[in-house]
């Protein structure tokens, strides 16, 4: 089962990534977005990650990163971006709806081989694989923000994932310099937020109950475990907005904690380090 042409749907903050990654890895590229006005915010990120690229990733000089970017063929009809694909990344909005549309879609266009592959972070590749067509040849490829820094891939398959699909996707990742991680069966959120998320509602318990501020939070995580980042660091990096929709949507303990986000940090503009303040201020 070989992979060589690989096509990525959404070119949104992962998807345009995930889609330079693969192409500065050598592989054939296409990326599919739905109108011309996405395509055009597609260029500005790949522009923007040529730059990261020759500043932060070894062997980006002498025009590598430029090549990459040069390389991707950027479309906004689907039936021409996965005529010929052996794997298709989908990396559209985390709605349901929309991955199911696009999946009814992908099963009629493309190819009997072509492997599908979601970047969902929360939903389960259950959740999509009827509309898939195809629920041997689909499974999870779950990529971390900033792909060439944080570079894990979580490989995760459904009970109906044929193994040999699941073996050429953890191939496939290492291929463009990832770090697969291979889950047994399904998770929701799968191994990072795993343990991620319960440290993060746990660091925002103390300080919302009063018992500790998230400097002391992060102190204490910091140089009791010997981690570089505490968690309050960490919640400033991803954006307080994502926890905040997480909690949101959650049980009453987590809606609590949505409230207190909101009331002292989110209303007053401190988004996070993106918007030069969250718990911490960045100049
Ligand atoms: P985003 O909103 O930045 O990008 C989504 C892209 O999909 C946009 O370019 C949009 O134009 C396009 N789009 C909209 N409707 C579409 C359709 N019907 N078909 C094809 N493209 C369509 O979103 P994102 O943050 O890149 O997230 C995309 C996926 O990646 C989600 O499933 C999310 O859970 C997952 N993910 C995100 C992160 C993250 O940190 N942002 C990390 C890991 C995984």
């Amino acid at each position: 089962m070989s992979i060589r042409k690989v096509t990525v749907l959404g070119t949104g903050v992962l998807g345009s990534q995930i889609a330079f990654q693969t192409a500065f890895s050598g592989f054939e590229v296409t990326a599919y977005d739905i109108n011309d006005d996405a395509l055009k915010a597609a260029n500005e990120r790949f522009a923007k990650l040529v730059s990261i690229y020759r500043d932060e990733v070894d062997g980006a000089g002498d025009g590598k990163a430029e090549k990459a970017a040069d390389s991707i063929v950027l479309t906004a009809d689907l039936s021409e971006a996965v005529k010929d694909a052996d794997l298709v990344i989908e990396a559209v909005p985390e709605v349901v709806k929309i991955k199911q549309e696009t999946y009814q879609k992908l099963s009629e266009l493309a190819p009997h081989r072509t492997i599908f592959a979601t970047n969902s972070s929360t939903l389960l590749p259950s959740d999509l694989k009827d509309s898939t067509g195809r629920p041997d040849r689909f499974l999870a490829l779950h990529f971390a923000n900033d792909v060439w820094r944080y570079n894990t891939a979580e490989v995760m398959g459904t009970k109906d994932t044929d193994p040999e699909v699941f073996r050429a996707v953890a191939e496939f990742a290492e291929a463009i310099g990832m770090v697969p991680i291979e889950l047994h069966k399904e998770k929701a959120g799968y191994v990072v937020n795993s343990l991620l998320v319960p440290l993060l509602n746990s660091a925002m318990a103390l300080s919302a109950g009063g018992y500790a501020d998230p400097e002391a939070v992060d102190k204490t995580w910091r140089i009791a475990t010997g981690a570089p980042f505490g968690p309050f660091q960490m919640i400033d990096v991803i954006g307080l907005n994502t926890p905040y929709n997480i909690l949101v949507n959650s049980d009453d303990d987590g809606k609590k904690l949505a409230a207190w986000l909101k009331e002292n940090y989110i209303d007053k503009g401190k988004l996070g380090k993106s918007s030069g303040e969250g718990f911490y201020k960045y100049s």
